[in-house]
């Protein structure tokens, strides 16, 4: 039996060492032209701005950053590493793909097989010669909607995650289908304690946060501070949710920063200090004790993270 490990850009770090994590978070990513030319604030192409911008997380006390960027959504294992050498967080890079709309066409041609094998080449090997290595595989669905294409690289996730043991993170959009997603993962044989359902409060039903526990996964929280969406309040009651019923030790909260307009790098805001300098200091504030955010960003993470 190996050692438990969590596997970062820069080499695999013992999961008691990981510290203070954000579960899901953007540095480089280069979308799709015809998503860049609709949606340019979703371009993060500048490696000297995430090293900034991981600086004010880290001089907040952050230590590991998982890098959510799939392969179809302008992936760069290269500038992760390098940024990693001039910030000391950890940083676990991905494989795997968001959703069908970004899927390239390369990837539509392949069979599930085809796909397992790459996914266990990017973690076990490392991604396309770079020597970086995964950490975690990324799948994802469309709003209500688990498309063919979709369902294929679910299913080579699950197939990989059985050879590899690594973690899973599932891209819902708007939070829908999460539960499906685990239906599949399931049928293949996929171990769903290593399974996180991403953007799950985009969604912020606590009837169906709990009905993802029960099945063994962890919810993640990840548009905290968008309150485009909804206040940091009703966040704070979806937690009150999950800890209520018990599932304390199977909530990740981050921030999915993965727009210049979030980042202060780019002249936006709140960025990556916001959660531990603000969200968590409201937390404390509304009376979680201090056990319960180490849960949630060290002890959950490390948990999750590790195979
Ligand atoms: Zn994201």
């Amino acid at each position: 039996m190996t050692m438990a490990k969590i596997r970062t850009v820069l080499g695999d770090v013992r999961p008691e060492d990981i510290g203070f994590t954000y579960t899901h978070e953007h540095l480089i990513s280069r979308p799709p032209k015809w998503k860049v030319d609709q949606d340019p604030d979703l371009e993060l192409p500048d490696k000297e701005k995430a090293i900034e911008e991981l600086g004010y997380f880290y001089a907040a006390g952050g230590r590991c950053l998982v890098e959510g960027t799939a392969i179809d959504y302008g992936r760069d294992p290269e500038a992760l590493r390098e940024i990693a050498t001039h910030v000391p967080v950890h940083v676990v890079a991905t494989t795997g793909f968001n959703k069908g709309a970004y899927y390239p066409d390369w990837v539509k041609k392949m069979s599930v097989d085809e796909v397992t094998e790459l996914l266990v080449e990017e973690i076990t090997n490392g991604i396309g010669g770079t020597g970086v290595r995964a950490g975690q595989i990324k799948i994802g669905s469309s709003y209500n909607v688990i498309t063919p294409e979709e369902e294929k690289i679910t299913r080579a996730a699950a197939r990989a995650q059985k050879i590899t043991g690594a973690p899973i993170w599932v891209h819902t959009e708007s939070g829908t289908m999460g539960l499906e997603q685990l239906d599949l993962l399931e049928a293949e044989g996929a171990d769903l304690s290593k399974v996180a359902v991403g953007h799950s409060d985009r969604n912020p039903d606590p009837h169906y946060h709990l009905e993802i526990l029960r099945r063994g996964a962890y919810v993640q929280f990840d548009c905290v501070s968008k309150v485009k969406y909804h206040p940091e309040s009703v966040t704070i009651e979806l937690i009150k949710n999950v800890l209520g019923h018990g599932y304390g030790d199977r909530l990740l909260v981050s921030g999915d920063m993965g727009r210049r307009s979030y980042l202060r790098a780019y002249g936006g805001g709140p960025g990556f200090e916001h959660i531990i300098t603000k969200f968590v200091k409201r937390l404390l504030d509304e009376d979680f004790c201090s056990e319960i955010i180490s849960k949630i960003f060290i002890e959950n993470p490390a948990r999750w993270l590790q195979f």
